[in-house]
């Protein structure tokens, strides 16, 4: 009995193992064109020094009162969040719900997920987008009318931003949400503010549970990224 206790515990083990490595997949939205196969990181990626750790938890508000709630639901920091910004305040933002902490901002940064961008200084690469880190399963909406673009229509996103990745196009540009765990929205689907769109994850994202929010031109690829602070909205 014991040693078939024992096997199961193994068995178990050796799930979760498998699991979690699963969970870790691919990686995040690289400098390479979309398509194309993303280098796998490794597991525990070395840590530049501009690395922060994941917050204990978001700020009580400064009302004094002891009872007073923090911004959010209580972010439980995810072992894998590494943080590549200055930024250490919690936003809100029309795209999510709750407030939550920018984890890697657009531009030239030192995390190790990109490749080296010569616009860059020294080996630091270009994230295309902002990374918000939250809790796995929160719930994303939209801040803006537009329509959900099929996966497979010009600039399609690559496997590095997920099993699921979608657009949704908002005048001349197309917002690209990735690294999701569920969309509520099919192709095709006008959407509009407010209305809850996907649940945040880490769906190729070894960095943990984050949205990927990036905004290119209008069916455009990769090249054509803009800074997307003034569609996502911070506050
Ligand atoms: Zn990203």
């Amino acid at each position: 009995m014991r040693s078939r206790h024992g096997r199961a515990l193994a068995l178990t083990a050796a799930l979760l193992g498998v699991l979690s490595l699963a969970g870790c997949g691919g990686g995040s939205p690289s400098a390479s064109p979309p398509g194309a196969t993303p280098t796998a990181p490794s597991i525990t990626p070395a840590s530049p020094p501009a690395t922060s750790a994941a917050p204990a938890s978001p700020p009580v508000t400064p009302s004094g009162s002891p009872s007073a709630a923090p911004p959010s639901p209580t972010d439980r920091p995810d072992p894998r969040w590494r943080f590549y910004t200055d930024d250490k305040a919690w936003h809100t933002s029309p795209w999510f719900e709750g407030a939550h902490r920018v984890m890697i901002g657009y531009g030239c940064n030192a995390s190790p997920w990109y490749a080296h961008d010569s616009r860059c200084p020294g080996r630091e690469g270009f994230h295309h987008g902002i990374d918000v880190a939250m809790p796995c399963g929160t719930p994303l909406l939209s801040a803006v009318d537009g329509v959900v673009l099929d996966p497979s229509s010009p600039g399609a996103p690559g496997a590095a931003y997920g099993v699921h990745p979608f657009r949704i196009r908002s005048g001349d540009h197309d917002i690209l949400i990735g690294h999701t765990v569920h969309v509520l929205v099919s192709p095709g689907e006008r959407v509009h503010p407010g209305q809850r769109i996907a649940l945040a994850g880490d769906s190729g994202a070894p960095d943990g549970c984050h949205l990927h929010f990036e905004v290119r031109r209008a069916g455009g690829g990769l090249s054509t990224a803009v800074d997307p602070a003034p569609f996502l909205k911070l506050s």
